[in-house]
This record gives structure tokens, C-alpha cells and sequence, in this order.
């Protein structure tokens, strides 16, 4: 059984509707993926961030260690020389520095301690979230490979219907097509249904005229937004002009 115009010009609206949806589906899946690969990023951001902390408080505490193996240096030069003074004044000088000089080993001391104790803490911060990331990371790589899987079978079903359509739509009345494609250049939804007497895109209340002529399967456009309007039930009756 051949289609009749109407009816064909209906596959062809139908065909257009389904390989927009594809082509919507194959854009959010790449939002998606997208999100995805962003939230993996995030993850690897923590990890750093864990890291760095790590790293600065382990850094203070070297520069701790420095400071307290120089003092160590200058009370034992200090010593050493005061072994070799020459008056009792001289000694007593020397003393004094020493003394000076070993004030500030526990303010060090405190602070190294304090500084050890952060280094522990980070470092087994580091190790918690390291985990952690391992084990979100290995959560969305599945879900990032899923959705590329799915999102290449999107695009080759979208090609490959893509690569079907010429023939559908030259199968359609030439003077019919031309109106249809001129229309589909600008907009997603060229044709659509007239519900209730309505254009289902506009919401604008078509003329009694104007449905009659659809119901004789004839080609109408909407008086407001210019899309071309048919019914189903109309296409799917026998008869009307190329029956
Ligand atoms: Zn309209």
C-alpha cells in the first residue's frame, strides 16, 4: 500500500520529531559527561588540596628543625668560647648571651611539637581523602564510560537516521517539501498538531475554513506563528487530495 502526500508529508514530521529528541538526548548526555568530568576534576582538586596543607605544615616544621640545630650551633660556639675567655667579665658576658640565646629553645620546642602534631593529623587527613577520592573516582569513571557509550551510540543512531531522512523526505510533494524545509531551517517544530481547534504550538484558534481544509488533507499554515498544522486522525484516513 502507498502512503498518500498527506501521509507521507506526516512521516516525514514525525521522523524530524524523533531525530530531534535524539539529538536533544545526545546533547544532555554530553552535559552530563560534562558534569561528570568536572565532579572528577573536584575530587582531584581535594586530593591537592589535602596535599598542599600536608606539605606547608611539613615545610614549617623543617624550618623549625633549622632553627633550633642553628641555635644548638651558636650556644656550643658560644661555650667554646667562653672555655677561652680571659677575664671573669668576659665569661660572665658570654654566659649572659648564652642564656639569651637558649630563652627561645622552648618557644621552638612548642612550636615544633605543635607543628609535628599538625603533620600527623594532615598526613592522615591526606590518606583519608585520598581514599575517598579513590573511591568516588572509581564510581564516575563507570559512570562517565557508561554515558560515553551511550552518548556514541546517540550520535551514530542520530547519523544514521540522519542518512535515511533524504529519502523519506523525497518521497514527499515537491511543492509541499520545499514550504516543510523552508519552515525547518528555522524552526524545531514546523509542523505541528492542531488541538481543539488550536495551533498546539502557538495556542492560536485556527479558522473554521482553515480546519476544513485540513480535514481535506490540505496543507495550512498557522495565521500567528507560521508553522504548518495538521491533524493525526485526518492522516490517518484514506482519501483527501492524493488518495
Ligand atoms: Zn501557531
Amino acid at each position: 500500500m502507498i502512503a498518500n502526500p498527506y501521509q507521507t508529508l506526516l512521516g516525514l514530521v514525525h521522523f524530524d520529531a524523533r531525530l530531534l529528541s535524539l539529538k536533544k538526548e545526545a546533547e544532555r548526555l554530553k552535559r552530563e559527561e560534562k558534569a561528570i568530568e568536572q565532579k572528577i576534576a573536584l575530587v582531584h582538586e581535594a586530593v591537592k588540596g589535602a596535599q598542599d596543607s600536608f606539605n606547608e605544615v611539613r615545610h614549617f616544621l623543617a624550618q623549625i628543625d633549622l632553627e633550633m640545630a642553628a641555635l644548638s650551633a651558636e650556644i656550643e660556639r658560644k661555650e667554646h668560647v667562653a672555655k677561652q675567655a680571659k677575664s671573669n667579665k668576659e665569661y660572665t658576658a658570654l654566659l649572659h648571651e648564652m642564656e639569651t640565646v637558649a630563652a627561645r629553645k622552648p618557644v621552638l620546642s612548642e612550636q615544633w611539637l605543635e607543628a609535628a602534631q599538625q603533620v600527623e593529623q594532615r598526613e592522615r587527613e591526606v590518606h583519608e581523602v585520598s581514599l575517598r577520592a579513590q573511591k568516588d573516582e572509581a564510581t564516575l569513571q563507570s559512570q562517565l564510560q557508561e554515558i560515553r557509550e551511550l552518548s556514541r551510540e546517540c550520535d551514530e543512531h542520530h547519523a544514521q537516521l540522519f542518512d535515511d531522512r533524504k529519502s523519506i523526505a523525497s518521497a514527499v510533494k515537491p511543492e509541499w517539501l520545499a514550504q516543510y524545509e523552508n519552515l525547518h531551517s528555522r524552526l524545531e517544530n514546523p509542523m505541528v498538531q492542531v488541538t481543539n481547534g488550536t495551533c498546539s504550538a502557538c495556542g492560536y484558534k485556527v479558522p473554521v475554513g482553515d480546519l476544513n481544509k485540513i480535514h481535506r488533507q490540505g496543507l495550512v499554515s498557522c495565521q500567528q506563528c507560521r508553522r504548518l498544522l495538521y491533524d493525526e486522525q485526518v492522516g490517518a484516513q484514506e482519501g483527501g487530495e492524493g488518495a
